[in-house]
């Protein structure tokens, strides 16, 4: 069978920020006889996607009656709780039907003990079924673009890999198989754990230099130049028109929003504490996000918005003027 017949029935289940942007390439690329069942359990998401793809995209009544449709689920929910309960649930879960043979996965950000428990799940009752963790990486902007990356919780010896290979490069660009079950997860919890430290590191090491009376552009070139280097202190400067295409000087409006950060944080310094790994910067770290993640100034922008909840200078171009 061609890897895209195996796909003629496929099933996406959340369609917000980055499942419908997902989905819609899936809508878009896989070829005219393929059906996407989906299922949210906010209406007007499966009402707007529906619509938009009126021949391709059909609406599921539950979790369950897209698994009972399709071979292929993928899943794309926020948090563990809702991963368990579109899995799991005893009325509508997707477990509640007959899933043998069937590829699930989810590429929802959970922590990795609700990952594993229902994959343990699916081995013990559906055995010849297969359940992935592929969290993403790459936020909405990269989901609409089709450029996120995947991080597959399996070996690069999975006998799945190629098929899942094709489908998530329709949606995306590097898929890293990361070695085994929950492994795409703990990978994405660490990269994000090391992405959000060093966003709070630089904030701090630009308002020192910058109170000192360094201009921050000077700053930015003594770290590309240093062993400072790093992709949050040019790419993503935490100060605004250092970088002009960095969120901070779009008003931190377009990026990965604090309040994720704060969550995918949590997860990993509770995975940290699970394996034993020692986390100093771990709970300062989480303190930090936690606040800039409920202070009205700060939410629901760019994670480096962290910046200003430290209290950098954000005005510095005309204080630079008037000096
Ligand atoms: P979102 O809140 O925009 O969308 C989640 C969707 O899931 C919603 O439409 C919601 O109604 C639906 N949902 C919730 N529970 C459900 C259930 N039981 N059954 C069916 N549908 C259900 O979230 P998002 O930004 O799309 O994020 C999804 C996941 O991707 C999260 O785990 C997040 O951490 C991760 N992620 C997000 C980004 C980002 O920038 N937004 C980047 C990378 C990874």
């Amino acid at each position: 069978m061609s890897k895209s017949r195996e796909f003629e029935k496929l099933g996406f289940i959340g369609l917000g920020a980055m499942g419908k942007p997902m989905l819609s390439h899936l809508a878009r690329k896989l070829p005219p006889e393929s059906r996407i069942w989906v299922y949210d359990v906010v209406e007007q998401m499966m009402d707007d996607i529906c619509a938009e793809f009126p021949d391709r995209v059909l609406r599921g009544k539950s979790a369950k009656d897209v698994a009972q449709k399709v071979d292929t689920i993928m899943t794309m929910v926020p948090e563990g709780s809702h991963v368990r309960s579109v899995y799991l649930d005893p009325d509508n879960g997707v477990c509640n039907t007959d899933i043998s043979n069937k590829l699930l996965i989810d590429c929802s950000t959970i922590d990795t003990a609700t990952s594993l428990a229902v994959k343990e799940h699916i081995a013990e009752n559906f055995p010849s079924a297969s359940f992935y963790d592929s969290p993403v990486s790459g936020g909405v902007v990269g989901a609409i673009k089709g450029t996120i990356a995947f991080f597959l919780g399996c070996a690069e010896s999975d006998p799945n890999l190629q098929r899942l290979t094709y489908l998530m490069k329709l949606m995306g660009g590097q898929i890293i198989p990361c070695g085994g079950p929950s492994l795409g997860l703990a990978a994405k919890l660490s990269n994000n754990y090391l992405s959000g430290v060093i966003a709070i590191a630089c904030s701090e090491a630009f308002d020192m230099g910058m109170r000192s009376g360094l201009d921050p552009r000077t700053l930015a070139k003594v770290y590309a130049a240093g062993t400072a280097q790093n992709a949050i202190c040019d790419k993503f400067c935490p100060v605004p028109h250092v970088y002009s295409e960095a969120p901070s000087s779009g008003g931190w409006k377009q990026g990965f929003k604090v309040q994720l950060m704060r969550k995918d944080f949590g997860l990993a310094v509770d995975m940290a504490k699970r394996v034993g790994s020692r986390n100093v910067l771990g709970d300062i770290g989480l303190e930090t996000y936690d606040g800039a993640a409920n202070d009205p100034r700060c939410r629901d922008l760019d994670s480096r918005v962290v910046y200003r909840y430290l209290g950098g200078e954000e005005d510095w171009q005309s204080k630079l003027n008037d000096a």
